[in-house]
């Protein structure tokens, strides 16, 4: 199994990128932070307080969260339920943000993740820790980032495309809130790992950065153009 592991902050296009490099080379999409929002969403149903860790942990364990391809798309299954979309407001990213700090809920998910990896040819994983905690042999490590404010207004412009004015001021403030906490807690914070390539990607386009990226995965795995 070969792995490529690409952790950064909300906003630096990690998801984008992750697909991009999935395609190109035939692997599956490992999106952890979709596992953590379905976690959120079951928690949020359950009427779970976000932080009651034993309670987190064992919903964590009891949860069926599945990764399903489906073409391009990859569908996020809760117990069987479709909830691709549900899981994508602002709400369950705030509380996957939440939920995510406990250890125990960590031990879970990192579990799963190296399972479902295990069953596959080659993974393209991307999250906060994928570099670090989850797959620290991993064939390519990429720390993706970019400026709080050129995420911030990637940010507006995606809500402005779905019909949504927020302003900027505000979604600029709730990405640095979110990177402060996950950066700041003690269980696996966002960081790169030591020998992870960063790529800052301020000013550069989707395209450049699948570019750069695909370019650094082929000379590492000695893929031929
Ligand atoms: O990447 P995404 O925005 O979908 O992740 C939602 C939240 O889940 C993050 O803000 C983070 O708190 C948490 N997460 C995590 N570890 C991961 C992936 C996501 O703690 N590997």
């Amino acid at each position: 199994m070969t792995v490529i592991a690409i952790d950064g902050p909300a906003g630096s296009g990690k998801s984008t990128l992750a697909r991009g490099l999935a395609r190109a080379l035939g692997f599956l999409l490992l999106d952890t932070g979709a596992m953590y929002r379905a976690l959120a969403l079951a928690a949020q149903r359950a009427g779970i307080d976000p932080n009651d860790a034993d309670a987190l942990t064992q919903l964590a364990q009891q949860a069926a969260i599945q990764l399903v391809a489906q073409g391009d798309a990859t569908r996020v299954l809760l117990n069987g339920e479709d909830v691709s979309e549900a899981i994508r407001t602002p709400e369950i990213s705030e509380l996957a943000s939440r939920v995510s700090v406990h250890s125990g809920v960590r031990r879970v998910m990192v579990q799963q993740q190296r399972a479902i990896a295990a069953q596959a040819y080659g993974v393209v994983a991307e999250g906060r820790d994928t570099t670090t905690v989850v797959f620290p042999e991993a064939a390519v490590k990429i720390y993706l980032n970019a400026s709080p404010q050129e995420r911030a207004r990637r940010r507006q412009q995606q809500l402005q495309q779905q019909g949504i004015d927020a302003p900027y001021e505000v979604i600029l403030q709730q990405i640095l809130e979110r990177d402060a906490r996950d950066a700041a807690r003690a269980e696996s914070p966002l960081r790169p790992a030591p020998d992870a390539i960063i790529l800052q990607n301020d000013g550069w386009s989707k395209e450049q950065t699948l570019e750069h990226a695909l370019q650094l995965c082929r000379e590492r795995l000695g893929v031929p153009e």
